[in-house]
Order: structure tokens, then sequence, then C-alpha cells
């Protein structure tokens, strides 16, 4: 499943065949993703000229010097194929730029969608409203995480994937966090020291950056036809390895709440 990461990546990997360039066309081969595709897509789109792109949280951005910004979520499955060498039946949304290249958007569980809005209007696009800070932003420091986590007795682990708290930050990369701040998932948010605070938010990036930088090697070996943007392997610290041995060497361990597991270790992790 797409993270922020993967959504970074994604972007980065679509600004050089996008950046600057005019949409000849835009053509949605179905009425709708998870939500319907704005009936003006196409009309709004087409002719305009991509300006910029951009990420927050897990969507990604695609402005137009008409004012608009394509928002683009691409769910469980989706991805975009740069110059697919033909379309088939998951390619939902093809766009052709004033260069020749071509862009799909290929989404096979159709969990993910597309909005168009002003740029304008962005900051009220209701899941942004009331989003917090980028974890890579230098707005998300200690002294921002202890405020918001003030009293809180709920988990870190469950405060951590409050995207009011913090923006984008998923299942794997809170798990994977966590262990290497050497925090237990379960600790009230509240009652995590300042010193220990400075050591997650450390992690936090630590662990983004290191992800988006493996996805970035990965585009560079898939910069050819039919690339597809934004996914690579990784080997994880705890995440998905229940029973196999941590770095200390007890084994990892897992626990389900909500159909949600929490990957650590209960020898590093207090
Ligand atoms: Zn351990």
């Amino acid at each position: 499943m797409p993270e922020l990461p993967e959504v970074e990546t994604t972007v980065r990997g679509l600004r050089p065949v996008l950046e600057g360039q005019q949409l000849a066309s835009v053509e949605p081969r179905r009425l709708d993703l998870r939500f319907p595709f704005p009936p003006d897509l196409r009309q709004r789109l087409t002719g305009a000229r991509v300006t910029g792109l951009g990420r927050r949280a897990k969507y990604g951005l695609i402005d137009t010097d008409r004012g608009d910004t394509m928002i683009f979520h691409l769910g469980m499955s989706g991805r975009w194929r740069v110059d697919p060498e033909g379309i088939g039946t998951h390619d939902h949304l093809v766009l052709e730029t004033g260069a020749g290249r071509w862009l799909s958007l290929n989404d096979p569980r159709r969990f993910g969608f597309v909005e168009l809005v002003t740029t304008e209007a962005l900051p009220a696009y209701p899941p942004f409203a009331a989003m917090g800070p980028e974890p890579l932003g230098p707005e998300f420091n200690a002294a921002y995480l202890s405020a918001a986590l003030a009293g809180r007795s709920a988990p870190i682990k469950a405060l951590l994937l409050d995207q009011r708290i913090v923006a984008g930050l998923g299942n794997i990369y809170v798990c994977e966090a966590l262990h290497m701040a050497g925090i237990s998932p379960t600790r009230a948010g509240g009652r995590i020291g300042a010193k220990r605070l400075e050591g997650l938010v450390a992690a936090i990036k630590d662990v983004l950056v290191w992800a988006i930088e493996a996805g970035g090697s990965t585009i560079r070996d898939y910069a050819r036809p039919d690339g597809e943007l934004g996914y690579f392997a990784r080997q994880w610290r705890v995440y998905g390895r229940e029973g196999e041995p941590c770095s200390c060497g007890r084994p990892v361990r897992r626990r389900t709440e909500g159909g949600r597991s929490t990957f650590y270790c209960a020898a590093c992790q207090r």
C-alpha cells in the first residue's frame, strides 16, 4: 500500500515528465475510482500547463497555470506508469504531454481517487483543513510534538497515526520509528520525556528519508518505458517480522487491535 515515501518518490518521478509541460490530452477511462472523477476534469486540464508538483501527506498535487490543482491519492494499489507500452483495463486516467510523453494512472483495486480544486482553495480541501504538520518539515520537531502530546493518555502509536497531530504517517513507519527510538507503542503519549521525544522525531524523519532515498534509486533503475513509479523492496526492523529476531536477538512480537498489527520488541522498546 502506498505510504508517504511512495507518494513522494512518485511525485519526484513525475516531475521531470510533467513540470512545465502543457497537457495535450486528459482522458478519464471510466466514471469513477473510489469517488467519481470530477466531471469537468478533462475540460479544465486539457491545454493547461503544469506549473509544479508537490505532496501533502499521502496526496500528490499537480498545479496548473489555470489556477487548478489536481489531487491524486493512490489508495491501496495505485501507481503512475510513464510511457506505458499499452493501455490496459486498469489504466483509468491517461495524460499526454505536449512533448508526446504518456502517463497513466493504473489502479487495479480502485481505492485511489482524483480531485480537482482551485490552488487557492487547497488549504480548505477537507482532508487538509485540520491536518497536522508534514513529518519532514521544520514545524515537526520535539517542541511541537511535546505540546501536541501533553496530557494525552492514548498510546503513542495511535497518536502518531492521528493525522491532526502529524500528517501522512502510516502503520509501517510508525512501527519502525518507535523501534528505532526504543519507545513502546503502548506508552501513553503524554508520558514520554523531552529527550526521548527528540529521538522519536529524529527516528520518524530518518525512516522516511531512508525510504524516499531507496525509492529514488529504484526510480532511476526504472527510468525506462513502462516504468512504474514509487514502489521498492525494503527490509524492515520489526514490521512484518513476527517471531524473527530483533537486532537484540529476542523475537519480534505482534499485537493486533482493530484489524491493525503492531510489531515491536518488548526488550528494546519501553
Ligand atoms: Zn530488541
